[in-house]
């Protein structure tokens, strides 16, 4: 889309929420931290993103070449998807992606494939078009509590299971902030209320993980930190009311697995079920948008979050428990 400006938040510290446009406005984002002239992005949505984080840049007075790394929370292709195209437009930047997600980055047919058995093939080709692979001498594994500077500016590494196998976490003390990815959980603006923001767990499939996913919560507060970015979406505040919801949602998800363990189509049952949870917090958090309004915001994550539970009963049932 040339000319199409992003749009853009700016937050403090030098952060900006660019969004990515995923498949609606404040749905997904990037985020772009700057210290003193040098430039790192968090993930980078898909590949119809990369304009848009082209010209985040460029308003922020910057070029391509400023650019010292790639930070992807986790290989999901709503937030890795663009990340080769970007690449390739970053001539000095290093892609840091989790051990067990590196080699899909190199080589992302399995990634691709992957992504098909959740949304098809058409729907995969539609939505994230052609993937590309990143060199590997410019992709970079680190190890977990591994310290990055950029700048001088110093942002580390946490791994954090429970939403993917493949997850980490960005810490950045100088933010007070943690990069989460979705390792704590979706936060829409559109859902906001007196109340403030509201939050739930993303059990995209196939690696949810509740017991990690409990950990991960502790271990991103355990930076005490005053605010988070989401990839869905963005900076979220009031963080010890937002863990202990995490918590809650996790729990509740649990439940509504487990009570659905033993069916025939355990999707039938898990799919309604994690509806009416979801709307249900809405309301109880004082949404008053209509119906129609409230399941065009959920629908995706109500489809996704189903889904990642049956999975996780599979796992559950082979290892025979
Ligand atoms: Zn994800």
């Amino acid at each position: 889309m040339p000319g199409h400006r992003a749009q853009t938040t700016r937050l403090n510290d030098g952060i900006t929420a660019v969004d990515t446009e995923y498949e609606r406005p404040l749905q997904d984002a990037s985020h772009l931290i700057v210290e003193g002239g040098r430039a790192a992005f968090v993930d980078t949505g898909a590949n119809n993103s990369v304009p848009l984080l082209l010209d985040a840049l460029h308003q922020q007075g910057l070029d391509v070449t400023d650019v010292d790394y790639v930070f992807l929370t986790h290989i999901h292709l709503d937030h890795a998807g663009g990340a080769g195209r970007l690449m390739q437009k970053l001539p000095n930047a290093l892609c840091v992606v989790h051990p067990r997600g590196i080699v899909h980055m190199i080589d992302p047919a399995k990634l691709i494939a992957g992504t098909e058995a959740v949304y098809g093939v058409e729907e995969t080709r539609r939505m994230y078009g052609d993937i590309q692979p990143i060199d590997a001498s410019r992709c970079v594994a680190p190890d977990d509590e591994q310290w990055f500077d950029l700048n001088g500016r110093q942002l580390q590494i946490l791994y954090t299971e429970g939403h993917a196998l493949h997850h980490y976490c960005l810490n950045d003390p100088a933010s007070r902030g943690v990069f989460t990815g979705d390792s704590f959980g979706i936060s829409y603006r559109e859902l906001d209320t007196a109340a403030g923001p509201l939050i739930f767990p993303t059990t995209t499939p196939t690696h949810f993980d509740p017991d990690a996913a409990h950990v991960s919560v502790d271990r991103i507060m355990g930076c005490s930190p005053e605010q988070l970015y989401l990839t869905h979406y963005s900076r979220v505040r009031d963080l010890d009311r937002l863990a202990a919801d995490m918590h809650a949602g996790i729990d509740a998800y649990t439940d509504i697995a487990l009570a659905n363990k033993d069916a025939d189509v355990p999707l039938a049952g898990i799919k309604p079920a994690m509806s009416e949870y979801l709307k249900g917090c809405a309301r109880a958090h004082g949404f008053k948008g209509d119906d129609d309004t409230l399941q065009a915001i959920l629908e995706i994550d109500i489809e996704l979050n189903a889904k990642g539970l049956v999975s996780w009963i599979q796992r559950l049932k082979k290892q025979g428990l």
